[in-house]
């Protein structure tokens, strides 16, 4: 792990003692009592040689009841838990521990973080589809070569790629190897994380971001002893301190959220990659939709590729159809939910399916409009729109969290005529209980998931069936496996593609197909309907056809013309501060030093101000960096730093982004 660290520092141009704050795990210090030590409880253990047939006359019903509750157990309990669950007094153990029958002990617990997450999933294999076969073992081969071999493992949603992992890994512990297993979010998908722990038992460990700081420490702990030989995680479990690791998975490698964002902005799919060459372990990368760049490689033979083309149990891909939301406008509907969305819905709704709604935006709607002088109403310490989110009656940015009431009138021009554009969750959930009075609805975005299990309530819910319909942003998008879910809608599409960003019909095409994956997933077969002011779009059209070749096609078309990634190496440099001046300066002095080193080596764009020109009371400068090089840009980069610090250039108004996932 350390050699790691070091190469990050190098790469992404941090300080090494912030990198290694990242990757060790939360310090055993006196003043954070929660590692301070690792929880001892007493727990309640069976004696297992006790001889009951000739004790059991000599024992009362509540002794018996004890011993029998014990047996059906499969592992020691907690005291306390015990007692709470039967309501027997303390003095029945101690008599029960003076026969010899059972023991009362000391004895180290783990804070678990899978705690109240339940499953009802099989233990055993699944049989194996041919495909999933077929990838299979052309993995254990790539695990013979007993070296780093890098692989896309390209499967469509609904392939079966979580049951080739669980596989692989249960071959690699038996030959006592360690693995290690990434994911997006692990608090919004506990699913498959549960799956693993369910059939691969204790030797699971679970890291993530949501994680109290003893869960973290207790589960790092398992691992660094080796009580943990799999570790499932987001992108920091890259670091987890496994000793023999020989496989490390990316699931779903092409999601943003393993880019850190703040310093060190390293993306865990990237070191994953670093790791498993420093390990020789294989690496799986695998997606529906891999990133552009991930199939560009395996395109050209850098990493393996495996493909998945069929959902299994010959369930078929679902049919996807765009709704044009012009002709709707032409035709006097101003409904934001278009009849023939409104007509599927109702349909299923009365044959006991359940529905998903995806509209990606929050809160009621997305801005404040005045009427007179034309202005939005923006957040006071970002250039952003305030959204209106009516349960909390006040206007919202999603960017630093300001809050305040609605105004009366305009704060520019004083006119009265303020009025609410651009849908949100709230709202469409609001319109959908209206014209279905009967259905049973909730609502899953980071406002209804605040609350601590919140998420896992509603999701549970879905589940369960005890909810028929369920809107939400893009937190119900990402790998949940709903089998009655027969239709999808989707409302504004367009929306994610307007951005002014190079990866945002990448990004869209990610969300519309993930989205689309979740109809269809059981016996029944799944319909998705996309809303959409722009059926034109070629990114919607390769959603359509289910055609990711062809979407890729025409998308490495524009990032060679273009000259981005993977044609080239990127770097944002920010220059942030409060005073607008001071920023400026910083990025021009900047902007001077890479011009005089990086000249005719790096392409440098800027400066200019960010798209998102003020975040946080902050102002934000950028230059972009574009080099056919890495090692050259990295070079550049390094000198001019070394020179601003010589020049007295303020540095900690310098934030250096080295492939940035987005531009803004
Ligand atoms: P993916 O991650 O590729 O979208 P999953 O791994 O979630 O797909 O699998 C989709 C569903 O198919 C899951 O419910 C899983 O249990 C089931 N499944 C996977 N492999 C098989 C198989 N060989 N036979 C039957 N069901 C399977
Ligand atoms: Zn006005
Ligand atoms: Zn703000």
């Amino acid at each position: 792990v350390f050699h790691l660290a070091q190469w990050m520092a190098d790469y992404y141009l941090a300080p090494l003692g912030e990198v290694l704050k990242t990757c060790l795990p939360p310090s055993l210090s006196a003043s954070n009592p929660e590692t301070s030590a690792i929880k001892t409880q007493l727990v309640v253990r069976l004696e297992s040689n006790f001889e009951e047939e000739l004790q059991r006359q000599t024992l009362t019903t509540t002794q018996l009841l004890v011993i029998d509750r014990l047996r059906t157990l499969t592992q020691p309990v907690l005291l306390s838990s015990f007692q709470a669950q039967s309501g027997v007094s303390t003095a029945v153990f101690k008599v029960l521990e003076k026969k010899r029958i059972l023991r009362v002990v000391k004895e180290r617990v783990f804070r678990d973080p899978l705690q109240g997450v339940s499953g009802t999933l099989s233990v055993s294999q699944l049989e194996l589809t041919l495909e999933q076969r077929q990838s299979l073992e052309k993995l254990n081969g790539f695990l013979a070569e007993d070296s780093f071999v890098p692989v896309l493992l390209h499967g469509v949603t609904g392939s079966g790629k979580t049951e080739i992992y669980l596989q692989l890994i249960e071959t690699l512990l038996a030959r006592e190897k360690d693995c290690l297993v990434l994911m997006p979010e692990i608090g919004l998908t506990p699913r498959v994380a549960s799956e693993f722990r369910t059939r691969l038992g204790q030797t699971v460990a679970i890291l993530h971001s949501g994680l109290g700081v003893g869960e973290r420490y207790d589960e790092w702990w398992r691992i660094r002893h080796g009580h943990a030989h799999v570790v499932i995680g987001t992108r920091s479990a890259i670091f987890a301190p496994l000793a023999n690791l020989r496989l490390i998975v990316v699931d779903e490698e092409h999601d943003d959220s393993f880019k850190q964002q703040e310093s060190p902005r390293y993306n865990g799919r990237d070191l994953a990659l670093v790791r498993g060459k420093m390990n020789g372990a294989l690496v799986v990368l695998g997606s529906a939709t891999p990133a552009i760049e991930t199939f560009y490689h395996a395109k050209n033979g850098k990493y393996r590729y495996l493909r998945l083309s069929a959902r299994v149990q010959e369930r078929p891909m679902p049919k996807v159809k765009l709704v044009d939301m012009r002709s709707e406008f032409a035709l006097e509907h101003r409904s934001v939910v278009s009849r023939e969305l409104e007509t599927a819905i109702r349909e299923r709704l009365e044959r006991k399916e359940q529905v998903l709604v995806l509209i990606n935006r929050r809160g009621y709607s997305a801005f404040l409009l005045c009427r007179s002088c034309g202005q939005n109403l923006q957040c006071r310490n970002c250039s952003i729109s305030l959204a209106f989110h009516k349960s909390r009656n006040g206007l919202l940015c999603h960017y630093c969290g300001f809050q305040q009431k609605v105004p009366t009138h305009c704060p520019s021009c004083q006119s009265e005529y303020l009025y609410f554009l651009g849908e949100g969750t709230e709202k469409i959930e609001t319109l959908l209980a209206e014209t279905f009075p009967d259905v049973r609805l909730a609502r899953l975005d980071r406002d209804t998931a605040q609350r601590k299990n919140a998420r896992s309530q509603i999701l549970g819910g879905f589940q369960k069936r005890e909810v028929d319909l369920l809107v939400g942003t893009q937190m119900i998008s990402k790998g949940h496996d709903f089998p009655n879910v027969t239709l999808v809608g989707i409302l504004s599409a367009d929306q994610s593609l307007a951005f002014p960003d190079f990866r945002s019909a990448e990004r869209t095409f990610h969300l519309l197909t993930q989205m689309s994956g979740r109809a269809g997933r059981g016996e029944l077969p799944g319909e998705v309907l996309i809303q959409t002011y722009y059926p034109e779009h070629y990114c919607l059209k390769f959603v359509t056809g289910h055609d990711y070749d062809g979407f890729y096609e025409k998308e490495i078309r524009f990032r060679r013309f273009m000259h981005y990634p993977p044609f080239v190496g990127l770097a944002v440099i920010q220059a942030r501060d409060k005073h607008l001046e001071a920023a400026a300066d910083t990025i021009n002095r900047m902007g001077k030093l890479l011009r005089e080193f990086g000249k005719e080596r790096v392409r440098i764009l800027g400066p200019a101000l960010a798209p998102l020109a003020r975040i946080k009371s902050e102002y934000r400068f950028q230059i972009i960096l574009k080099s056919a090089s890495r090692k050259m840009l990295n070079a550049v980069l390094k000198q001019c730093l070394a020179e601003a610090e010589r020049q007295d250039i303020d540095l900690r108004r310098v934030h250096i982004d080295i492939d940035p996932v987005s531009l803004m």
